[in-house]
């Protein structure tokens, strides 16, 4: 009888042993599976034990074995200055159960300085009797991509493709931004308006192309000619603009002199030609409580009083 008994309990642990290798078999061809399925999909599954703090990557995706964090601490290391506040606030509240789930588009930063951006989701699976946040699952996808050709979108969208310089709406938006000051001094800004004197001439001459070639140097011209912190614009064709904070007219006839003075002594090569230009400035400070369209109404008004004087000159208005 009891021999009976202690085979049965053999076959039963042997069945069982078949068993759990083949639960074991089908949990590797379900973690194969999974990694094959989300393989280059950027997403990256992870389970976290809030009393603990532990962080369960089960798969890796772009990172490296030890890149990700096995505990919440480094993660928390991981994240951007900029962005670590805000994510890990999103999570408490997930955690304490004021949010429905978590969310949280962040960086982290590689051991190399690598910026990469993730989109993080997550939701508390388990909770002891006191509500406790005990395991929290999610998934989190790398967004880098994105973000990089977003960034580049505003970019380009503020930015003259011709010249590389900022383009007109991004200057109003700066000289906008000057008058929002309120302080006395900072709120003193001038503008200084340019264009290239008789630039018809220049494409008639040697072609659109080299006219293009020409704009380009002007621009950089311009750039070599401010002071750091003055912005430069093209405004549109052969006109620039450019803003001089904190900058009252006399001080602003002296950076105007200078920006006419280098273009005047730039030659641009093009092909056996060397191509030479000048340029006039209009110049006009800013009045308390005046419009944006006003001031640029004086300056450019400005900048035809230089053109009927004869041209390579600025002019103040006053
Ligand atoms: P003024 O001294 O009175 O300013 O004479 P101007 O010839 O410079 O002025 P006008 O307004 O008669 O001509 C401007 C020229 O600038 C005409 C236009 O074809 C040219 N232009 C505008 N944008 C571009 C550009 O992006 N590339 C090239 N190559 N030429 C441009
Ligand atoms: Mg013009
Ligand atoms: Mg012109």
């Amino acid at each position: 009888m009891v021999q009976n008994d202690t085979q049965n309990l053999y076959a039963e642990i042997a069945r069982l042993r078949d068993e759990l290798a083949q639960a074991r078999q089908t949990i590797h061809a379900l973690t194969e599976k999974l990694d094959a399925a989300l393989d280059g999909t950027g997403l990256c599954l992870w389970q976290g034990l809030p009393q603990t703090g532990e962080l369960q990557v089960f798969n890796l995706q772009n990172f490296q074995p030890g890149d990700m964090a096995p505990h919440f601490d480094l993660w928390y290391a991981k994240l951007h200055p900029d962005d670590r506040d805000t994510t890990v606030a999103k999570y408490y509240d997930h955690l304490d159960g004021k949010t429905p789930r978590y969310e949280a588009e962040y960086r982290t930063l590689g051991s190399d300085g690598q910026v990469t951006w993730l989109w993080d989701l997550g939701r508390v699976v388990e909770r002891d009797a006191e509500g406790r946040a005990l395991r929290i699952m999610g998934a989190h996808f790398d967004i880098t991509q994105r973000k990089t050709a977003e960034a580049d979108i505003a970019r380009l969208a503020h930015v003259d493709p011709l010249t590389g310089l900022e383009n007109r709406r991004m200057m109003l938006e700066r000289i906008r931004s000057e008058q929002g000051h309120t302080d006395a001094d900072i709120g003193v800004m001038t503008l200084a308006m340019l264009d290239v004197d008789h630039f018809k001439q220049i494409n008639d001459t040697y072609g659109h192309e080299a006219g293009d070639q020409t704009l380009i140097a002007v621009g950089q011209c311009i750039q070599q000619a401010v002071r750091e912190g003055d912005a430069c614009a093209r405004w549109g064709g052969e006109e620039f603009l450019l803003l001089l904070r904190r900058t009252r007219l006399e001080q602003a006839r002296g950076v105007a002199e200078r920006v006419l003075a280098t273009i005047r002594h730039h030659q641009e090569i093009v092909g056996d030609a060397r191509i030479g230009v000048t340029a006039c400035i209009g110049l006009a400070e800013w009045r308390e409580g005046e419009s944006i369209e006003n001031l640029l109404r004086r300056a450019d008004a400005a900048l035809l009083q230089a053109k009927r004087n004869g041209r390579d000159c600025l002019v103040c208005s006053d």
